[in-house]
Formats: C-alpha cells, structure tokens, sequence
C-alpha cells in the first residue's frame, strides 16, 4: 500500500483563497458527494491531541496567525492521508482529492510536487477585504477559533496570505486556475464549483471504464 502510495500521484482539485473566503464551507460539502475527499489541512491540525509535540508547536504559531513550519506540517498531512487511505476511506484511484488550507506557501506545494497531480486550482476570490474580517470575526465566536478571536491575529492571517499563500497561484498554470467570487451567496459558490467539476468527474469515469 505505501509503495503504491508512492507511485501513484493524487487527482487533486486546490481550494484557493484568503482566510473566510469559504473553502472550508464549500470543501466540506464537496466531500460529501462521491468520487470526492475533502481534506482541510487546518482541521487535521485541530484534531491533533494539545499534549503532543506536534500539537503543541501547532498551538505556538497558529496561535500567532503564523503557518506551521513546512517540515512538520507536510509530514503531518502526509501521514493523515496514508492513514485514511490504509482505512478506507480515501481511494485515490477512483476519487479526487480536494484540498483546502495545503499547499500554503510555495516550498510547500514544491515538497507536494511528488505526491499531487493537481488537476484544477479553484481561486475563492474576494476583493472586498472588510467582508472576510466580518466572516472571520463571526466564525470565531460560532466555532472558538481562538486564532480569530482576536484583530491583530486576523490581520496577521491576512498578511501571511497575501505575502505567502498568494504566490502559489503563480506556482500553477495558467490555464489550471479557475475564479470564482467568494462574496456569492454559498449556494451559488457551490453551483460554480460543481460546474467546473462535473466534466472533470465524468472525463475521469470514462476513463476508469474505458
Ligand atoms: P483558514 O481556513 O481560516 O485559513 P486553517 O484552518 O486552514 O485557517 O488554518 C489555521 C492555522 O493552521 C493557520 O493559521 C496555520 O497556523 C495552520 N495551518 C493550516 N494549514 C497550514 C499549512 N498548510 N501550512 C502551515 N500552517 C498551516
């Protein structure tokens, strides 16, 4: 199983936006329909026990709005996605892997260049920088984000995305990049997304058919 892992690269959709754009939101949903895995690298390291290493160096820098180092962070989300796919519950060679959080910088999306075949980069855009503070501002009451509790972290987030995130659209074809605009009401972002993938699903069950 490792060795095919090894071999064989992950048929990857990339949600791409700003914190509150909505890929979390939209991920979730897209990974409830078949022949699609949702994997949120912010919600892997949440449910790490606070106790552990990795917990705690977590803790340290998302705490501050800062990412987590490359190394550790890579690691851990290579590790989580063997395990989910040793228990059955992702099969890369029928489903894609939508991804939400991960790559997050450019060195990151270097050290994933073994394991992705990235298919499509779905840009969640918003130019309207007040609309995501107000989201971020409401979820971290809603769901005890203590790393949006607080103006400061938010903006730092904000920061780390333009200086850090927002390279790695570069990163990727042109023609691999999709738009949409986040401040769409979540029905209609989620009726976009499911118009770019539907060819790509069908293309890939003729395929396996074939
Ligand atoms: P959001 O969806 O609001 O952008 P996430 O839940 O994806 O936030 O991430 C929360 C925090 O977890 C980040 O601020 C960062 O500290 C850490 N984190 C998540 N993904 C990565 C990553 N790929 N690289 C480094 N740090 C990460």
């Amino acid at each position: 199983m490792i060795e095919k892992l090894r071999t064989m690269k992950f048929k990857t959709i990339l949600l791409f936006g700003a914190p509150g754009s909505g890929k979390g939101t939209q991920g979730k949903i897209l990974g409830t329909i078949p022949g699609f895995f949702h994997s949120a690298s912010g919600d892997i390291f949440r449910s790490l026990d606070y106790e552990s290493e990795i917990g705690r160096v977590f803790w340290e820098y998302a705490g501050k709005g800062q990412l987590v180092p490359d190394d550790v962070t890579i690691r851990v989300w290579k590790q989580y996605i063997q395990g989910m796919e040793m228990i059955n519950q992702f099969h890369p060679t029928s489903e894609f892997l939508v991804l939400d959080g991960i790559p997050r910088n450019v060195q990151q999306a270097k050290l994933l260049e073994d394991t992705l075949d990235v298919i499509k980069v779905i840009h969640l855009q918003c130019a309207d920088l007040a609309k995501m503070v107000e989201r971020l501002r409401r979820r971290a009451l809603r769901e005890n984000r203590f790393d949006d509790a607080s103006d400061e972290v938010i903006q730092r987030r904000l920061r780390v995305y333009e200086n850090e995130t927002r390279p790695v659209l570069e990163y990727y074809p042109f023609e691999k990049i999709v738009r949409v605009e986040a401040t769409m009401s979540q029905i209609r972002v989620l009726s976009e997304l499911v118009r770019v993938l539907v060819p790509l699903k069908e293309a890939r069950d003729r395929e396996r058919a074939g």
